[in-house]
């Protein structure tokens, strides 16, 4: 059994001791199984057949228990094509988009990457697959120390460090990264971010008005942007010093 079955089996017994069904193995069992099959379908269908190549991205997408990043409301609803929320006004991205965000950085393994916007944590938990080291930086103070805790829970709790503050700068203590993703959408792309990339890094941003933005790959080549844009999308604004207002 690896980790995942583990937090599955302990988030599923949980949740069906609460529920007042005494916990039943079958429950449990059967609770994992439908996970584990939301999670294959989801792939195949709202990730491959929409383009999404890179193997890596897959099988973390594949991996990651979705269905523990929201809330119990929303779990028989965790793995469909759409954003839910989670409280505070915020919202967990649509895995399509956490996908198409994760490939647009062609990680390898051994890079370092900053987040801004963790949300639930979801995106952070898949970018641990991906990366040596996961930076998440969350403004909503209770937010991120529900992601924190849940990120420890799951035992990610030495690859991902979740930060409390405004990630329209950046986060310069760590900085550069390799790859730095922004889960919230920005009226210009913060030069800040981009200063703290390293060569050859690539910044990953929501760019736009409030209600529909243009998803932009910008890499950084001799010291300038190289600019690519990945379609259209939607996201919840980005606050603070570089984004839509202060937090
Ligand atoms: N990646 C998240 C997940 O996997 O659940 C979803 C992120 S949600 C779409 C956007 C998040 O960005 C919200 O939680 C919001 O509070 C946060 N946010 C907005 N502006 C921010 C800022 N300046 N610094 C840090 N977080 C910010």
């Amino acid at each position: 059994m690896d980790s995942k079955d583990q937090s599955d089996r302990g988030f599923f017994s949980t949740l069906v001791a609460r529920h007042g069904n005494g916990g039943r193995r079958g429950s449990v069992a059967a609770s994992i199984a439908w996970a584990d099959a939301q999670r294959r379908a989801m792939v195949e269908r709202q990730l491959r057949r929409r383009g999404i190549r890179d193997e890596r991205v897959l099988e973390a997408m594949e991996k990651v228990p979705r269905h523990e990043f929201v809330l119990p409301e929303f779990i028989s609803k965790s793995y469909e094509d759409h954003p839910l929320p989670i409280g505070g006004g915020q919202t967990i991205s649509q895995p399509y988009m956490v996908a198409a965000m994760a490939e647009a950085l062609a990680l390898s393994g051994t890079e370092r990457v900053l987040e801004v916007g963790t949300g639930s944590g979801y995106e952070a938990a898949v970018l641990a697959r991906l990366a040596a080291h996961v930076y998440t930086i969350e403004c909503d103070p209770a937010l991120a120390r529900s992601a924190q805790e849940r990120l420890s829970r799951m035992g990610l709790a030495n690859v991902v460090d979740v930060i409390e503050g405004d990630g329209s700068v950046g986060y310069r203590p760590q900085a550069p990264y390799d790859g730095i993703v922004v889960a919230a959408a920005a009226p210009d792309v913060p030069a800040r971010l981009f200063e703290q990339l390293v060569e050859g890094g690539r910044l990953v941003i929501p760019v736009g008005e409030r209600d529909c933005q243009e998803l932009r790959l910008i890499r950084k080549i001799g010291g300038s942007p190289v600019v690519s844009k990945l379609g259209y999308c939607r996201f919840v604004p980005l606050l603070g010093a570089h984004g839509w207002e202060e937090i």
